[in-house]
């Protein structure tokens, strides 16, 4: 079958110790004297200019007597005098154990096409074989592959051949080589695995169960799973959390801890986190790797591509990676909505919520989101935690406003069938389209507030709706998140200047000044030591409590160093806000909205 091809790619791990992937491009038949080869700048899913063409060490190319090469720019090369079958080879340096680049040493290969395979300009839509070689070592005979490419014909490792629809399927299958922990459950007739490589206890027959509960969950809520086969490739580490979306595949890291629950019946929540992961990469099979932004489509992956809709593509995905855990029966509806307080929190927390648009943000992902500094929490809002707030107001309102007869489960389903399934593109305005389609509502007002204005989402009168009660309280303390409550106690502020330490000191290092704070109002920076407060020495453990103590003096006299010089600010602290989110189930509502709420969340009667 190779043999046929337009194009042969061959991968193999070549130095194990010093990182590197041998890989070879063949092009049997070019179709002119010019070739041009480039690699991806960035990797769909992750919204930022990483360069993966820095990582090729020596480039080369062999055949065709006069074929010589030259390079463009930082991607391209331009292969000039090709008068017949020609191979590039070349070198891939890879260390980096992130789900988007290539990783190599003695455990075990990783890598992402987009960070290892050259696009040849104009056979992009050609199909294309990859070969898949082991290292030449002892120490590597028993690894093994784990990736959803199409197969044809391997050996019983794993390694061998494969094939690609095109380049942009060829760069769609991440692939792992090494020695890894295999389980196997369907879904909907269909074979899903987990393959986890890294140390770790990971309960075994749990995960496959709760998996396969919440990919069905996902299946139905579509209607359809389109797929023939599904791999969740695993990397397990002490410390570490990730996802990327394919359309036959995701990769995930994960802290190890979170792949076991220890025998508990209700999820811990390391081991909730992980599902979540699951959940939110498997429902973007659906939701942006086949129902796709019309602007990613055919805009190669050279430079940035911008779009307002990521809101709906990892936002919409994040409300339903969560609501899938309580609808498939893995948690219950508070440890539910402890995570939904837990979003609310995490918005209410930022300034920057009233400073950029949900829309906004979703444009300048590239150099915004993607490169948040010290600044951040004043300057953007996340389009996936706002934006999973957007997909519950949306949810709710319409089910509200349609007296539920329609949810968002029902455009999710329009946009699979209009979008997805037939491989159409969604317009900047496609999903309210579909919206307004499915729904028969007039919701430009709604959207124009939620996508287009800093106003605040008013989610207390939708959440009453489904019997949900919500307040805003005072922060208790740098590790309340804000949960669930069974009634609502009275909390008092504590005196607050209105920044964040830095993690791990040492010292008390101010890692965000919040605008508008009285410590920015005092001058102080991010990056300043603080070094006493009222004469006392300061530091991470007892930074709350000086402040707790000075607070009724009125005037704090702070010292810190900014770079090495000793400065004095004088700050007036104020009460805490009230940006800590606690959520009630209201135990007896009405019938109408116990109903709703059932329906909701997904409760049997
Ligand atoms: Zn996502």
């Amino acid at each position: 079958m190779m043999q046929f091809l337009d194009l042969r790619y061959h991968i193999k791990p070549i130095d194990l110790a010093a990182h590197l992937f041998a890989v070879e491009l063949e092009i049997p038949r070019p179709l002119s004297a010019e070739l041009t080869l480039t690699l991806p700048a960035w990797i769909p899913g992750s919204y930022m200019i990483r360069d993966f063409a820095r990582h090729i060490v020596s480039l080369s190319v062999e055949g065709g007597d006069r074929a010589s090469l030259r390079k463009l720019d930082k991607q391209t090369w331009r292969l000039t005098g090709v008068d017949g079958a020609v191979t590039v080879r070349y070198q891939v340096y890879a260390w980096e154990l992130t789900v988007r680049s290539a990783h190599l040493d003695t455990t075990h290969g990783y890598f992402n096409g987009p960070s290892v395979f050259l696009r040849v300009e104009g056979l992009e839509q050609s199909p294309c074989g990859l070969e898949l070689l082991p290292p030449d070592l002892q120490c590597a005979n028993d690894w093994r592959v784990a990736t959803s490419l199409q197969v044809v014909s391997i050996e019983e490792h794993g390694f061998g051949l494969y094939q690609a629809d095109d380049y942009e399927d060829l760069i769609d299958h991440p692939v792992e080589m090494g020695r890894f922990t295999e389980l196997e459950f369907g879904v909907q007739g269909i074979s899903h695995r987990l393959a986890i490589t890294g140390r770790h206890r990971a309960d075994q027959d749990r995960l496959s169960r709760d998996l396969q509960r919440i990919c069905e969950q996902h299946a139905s809520l579509f209607g359809e799973l389109p797929i023939d086969r599904y791999l969740f490739l695993t990397t397990a580490v002490g410390d570490g959390y990730g996802g990327l979306e394919h359309r036959y595949s995701t990769s995930l890291l994960c802290c190890r801890d979170d792949l076991t629950n220890a025998g508990e019946e209700k999820p811990a929540a390391g081991y909730r986190r992980f599902l979540g992961l699951c959940s939110h990469e498997y429902f973007h099979l659906w939701n942006v790797k086949r129902i796709r932004p019309e602007v990613f489509i055919g805009n190669g992956l050279e430079r940035e591509v911008h779009t307002r809709l990521l809101w709906a593509f990892e936002g919409i995905t994040s409300y339903y990676d969560d609501l899938a855990l309580v609808r498939s029966g893995c948690i219950d509806a508070s440890s539910y909505l402890e995570l939904l307080a837990e979003t609310i929190t995490r918005v209410q927390r930022n300034p920057g919520r009233l400073n950029q648009t949900l829309a906004e943000s979703s444009f300048d992902a590239w150099t915004k989101f993607y490169k948040q500094d010290e600044n951040a929490p004043n300057a953007i809002v996340s389009y996936y935690a706002k934006g999973a707030l957007a997909a519950l107001a949306l949810d709710l309102t319409i089910r509200h406003d349609t007296n539920d007869q329609v949810s968002l489960d029902d455009v999710m389903r329009a946009l699979w069938q209009r979008h997805g399934k037939p491989g159409i593109g969604v317009s900047e305005r496609g999903v309210e389209a579909v919206v307004a389609d499915v729904t028969g509502l007039d919701l430009s007002g709604f959207f124009g507030r939620v996508l287009d204005s800093t106003d605040e989402l008013d989610l207390a009168p939708l959440l009453d709706m489904v019997g949900i009660e919500l307040r805003l309280r005072p922060s208790k303390g740098s590790k309340d998140l804000g949960g669930v409550a069974d009634r609502f106690a009275v909390v008092s502020p504590e005196p607050s200047i209105g920044v964040r330490l830095r993690d791990g000191g040492p010292g008390a290092v101010l890692a965000v000044v919040l605008s508008g704070s009285p410590a920015e109002q005092a001058g102080l920076s991010a990056g300043d030591t603080l070094v006493a407060i009222d004469g006392i020495r300061v530091g991470p453990d007892n930074f709350q409590r000086l402040v707790n103590a000075a607070a009724a003096a009125e005037v704090l006299h702070i010292h810190a160093f900014r770079r090495d010089e000793l400065m004095e600010f004088l700050v007036h602290p104020r009460p805490a806000p009230a940006d800590t989110c606690e959520l009630r189930i209201v135990p007896e509502p009405s019938a109408g909205v116990s109903a709703r709420r059932r329906n909701w969340l997904g409760l049997p009667e």
